[in-house]
């Protein structure tokens, strides 16, 4: 049986050129980037490197890079750090109500502390509300953070608005651009934001290695002490493989962004048109364009209760998808809270797949999964029906 691989916002397959970059770095390479010999200065070359393409990829300079182990990193870096620096009653943040939970958390986290926080509304199509901002903001708001595109429903989120708005307020910026980071341009020389999440296994890369946007002049508390390293802001020995493969990363899809987005619109839109036509009850959640490239999201209704029975079904044909974030599958079956705070009616909310596309999927895969997909909702339905059929 063949494998297919739709899951690209849970992680995506390592690039083989990015492991060809990073393998010498387990073996010949393996000083110690603040050791002064050869073996440390050929590992420090490579970081220097490594953050010379991941700053390409946001047009940034080098000194604005600051290299995490994840993009949950990243996130509580920027939120802590600015949060930090001030009296939790002199600190108001805003946020929205469908971020990821390394924000979420991290703000719950700061409001245990005392630090008051505020959550943008999002409307029905999945796009945060753009004049609740004005509203929101208070003197003492320091931080606003909102993501780029939202890791379920996929949508893109008016971030060069809403930074424009934040800055005439005179607070900070930051976006979680974890799932957006080399789909998308997101240039720090055209959007005003501050702060920027990334995460190298969301683009081709390795898993273990983030990093977070400053721009100069921004200054945060450190979460971590030790040797100084990142510019004091991330002490510990720097993750040389991971950096070179970040790099890399970063670097092809700076290279093949516009081609491969156009690639991946062409093959969502056809999947998503032939699965209303093969699915008459099935729909797209989330703004029909204003969406990544590759992310699909569906419901269908009258089947809200299947979408796990759907997701274990095509993962027996070898299709794999996921029925929410792969951090929800801790809580499967209840209602996502990324589409309740949509205005979705709960029963509706615990019902969708997401589908995401990525470098390596091909026209033959999505004919496959158009296939199997109607065959198997059908097969569902009858059983479904059944089960709610009068007992004699
Ligand atoms: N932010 C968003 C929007 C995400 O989708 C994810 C992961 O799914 C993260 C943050 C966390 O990134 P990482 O897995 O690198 O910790």
């Amino acid at each position: 049986m063949s494998q297919i691989y739709f899951d690209h916002s849970a992680t995506t397959p390592l690039d083989p050129r990015v492991l060809d970059a990073m393998r010498p770095y387990y073996e010949a390479h393996f000083g110690n980037p603040s050791s002064l010999h050869w073996a440390g200065q050929k590992a420090k070359q490579a970081i220097v490197e490594g953050r010379r393409q991941v700053a390409n990829l946001l047009h940034a300079s080098l000194d604005e890079i600051i290299f995490t182990a994840s993009g949950t990193e990243a996130d509580n870096m920027a939120l802590m750090g600015v949060a930090l620096q001030y009296q939790p009653q002199d600190c108001h943040i805003i946020t929205t109500a469908f971020e990821h939970p390394a924000i979420l958390e991290t703000c719950k986290y700061l409001e245990r502390l005392g630090y008051s926080i505020s959550y943008l509304p999002i409307s029905s199509d999945g796009i945060v509300i753009v004049d609740a901002l004005r509203q929101l903001l208070q003197p003492n708001t320091r931080l606003v953070s909102v993501m780029a595109a939202n890791n379920v429903v996929g949508t893109l989120q008016p971030i060069q608005e809403l930074a424009q708005i934040t800055k005439q307020h005179g607070a900070l910026f930051h976006t979680d651009a974890v799932q957006a980071a080399g789909k998308i341009p997101l240039y720090a020389d055209a959007i005003p934001y501050d702060l920027l999440s990334m995460s190298a296994h969301k683009l081709h890369g390795p898993k273990g290695i983030g990093a977070l946007y400053v721009r100069r002049g921004v200054s945060l508390v450190p979460l971590m002490h030790g040797g100084g390293q990142e510019h004091g802001l991330r002490s510990a020995t720097e993750n040389v493989a991971g950096i070179v493969g970040f790099g890399v990363a970063a670097a092809i899809a700076s290279a093949e962004m516009s081609a491969e987005a156009s690639r991946l619109v062409g093959l969502r839109d056809r999947i998503v048109a032939e699965v209303k036509e093969r699915i008459p009850d099935a729909y797209l959640i989330g703004h029909p364009f204003k969406r990544l490239p590759g992310h699909i999201c569906l419901g269908f209704d009258g089947q809200e209760g299947e979408a796990m029975h759907l997701m274990l079904a095509l993962n027996e044909e070898g299709i794999a998808i996921s029925t929410g974030s792969a951090c929800s599958s801790h809580n499967a079956g209840q209602p996502s809270y990324i589409l309740m705070s949509m205005g979705m009616d709960p029963i509706r909310a615990r019902g969708s797949l997401r589908i995401t596309l990525g470098r390596f999927n091909t026209d033959l895969e999505a004919d496959t999964f158009l296939q199997v997909l109607p065959r198997l909702t059908e097969k569902l339905r009858h059983i479904t029906s059944r089960s709610f059929a009068p007992v004699a």
